[in-house]
């Protein structure tokens, strides 16, 4: 009985110790690299909100599935594929894979891929969001394209026109300057691969199990529909983060 109680206690005051030590400053670090970056966890991290969320504009089903098979397929993937190539999680950071993604496997490729742009798909959308992006990121956007509308219409045609499956992008180049792309399949404009190379600040999944429940083969319908639930804020602040690296 004493025993026990002297355990309890000890084990109290021990967890009560490593609870403040949790609460100082590691989190913050960790959080808000998981907010600017996100994707840069090989784990799939839960979904910012419900499965509703995003309707009328991408149905509660699509979310679902899309969630819990494919985008949690990529994450279980990129986990075996790991252990086969040999890639040690802990000392290389996924964005340093794929970095130089074109030394490993095609299965390495489409899954680490896959992975990194699910993860930042789920943090660019959101519910109530800003109708169009404010402050650097608006200046840039209206120097590369001309206006805000010029530029959704570049991003529009890079979704439409990419042929099968694959993403649309809006990424912040090695020089600082801003860019419309599209890769094909799970690429994207991290990887040594690309045709266009940079940070990705918006990015905008064409697969068919993106949209098909709802848009059927209405791609353009759903690319319309999708500008509704941008999360400017979260992207302006990737902006900032992307330029001061
Ligand atoms: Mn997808």
């Amino acid at each position: 009985m004493k025993n026990s109680t002297q355990n309890r206690r000890q084990f109290l005051t021990e967890t009560g110790k490593a609870g403040i030590a949790l609460a100082t400053m590691p989190l913050v670090t960790k959080m808000s690299s998981r907010i600017f970056f996100a994707g840069s966890d090989y784990t799939q991290q839960p979904l910012p909100y419900a499965y509703t969320a995003l309707e009328p504009y991408i149905d509660a089903m699509t979310m679902e599935i899309h969630y819990t098979k494919h985008a949690a397929t990529y994450a279980k993937n990129l986990a075996d594929a790991c252990v086969a190539e040999k890639v040690d999680t802990s000392t290389t950071s996924l964005i340093a894979l794929l970095k130089t993604v074109s030394k490993y496997t095609p299965k390495m490729r489409n899954n680490a891929g896959g992975h990194y742009n699910h993860e930042l798909f789920w943090q660019l959308m959101k519910p109530s969001p800003s109708v169009a992006p404010t402050g650097p990121l608006a200046d840039a956007i209206q120097k590369t394209f001309g206006s805000f509308a010029d530029f959704q219409k570049a991003f529009g045609e890079a979704a439409k026109t990419r042929f099968g499956s694959g993403w649309a992008w809006l990424l912040v180049k090695t020089d600082g300057s801003l860019a419309v792309s599209s890769t094909p399949n799970q690429d994207n404009p991290l990887m040594d691969v690309a045709e266009v190379q940079g940070t990705p600040l918006l990015g905008l999944d064409v697969w068919e199990h993106a949209y098909y429940l709802k848009y059927q083969n209405k791609r353009p319908d759903y690319i319309n529909a999708w500008w509704n639930i941008v999360n400017w804020e979260w992207v302006q602040k990737r902006y900032a983060e992307a330029l001061s690296k």
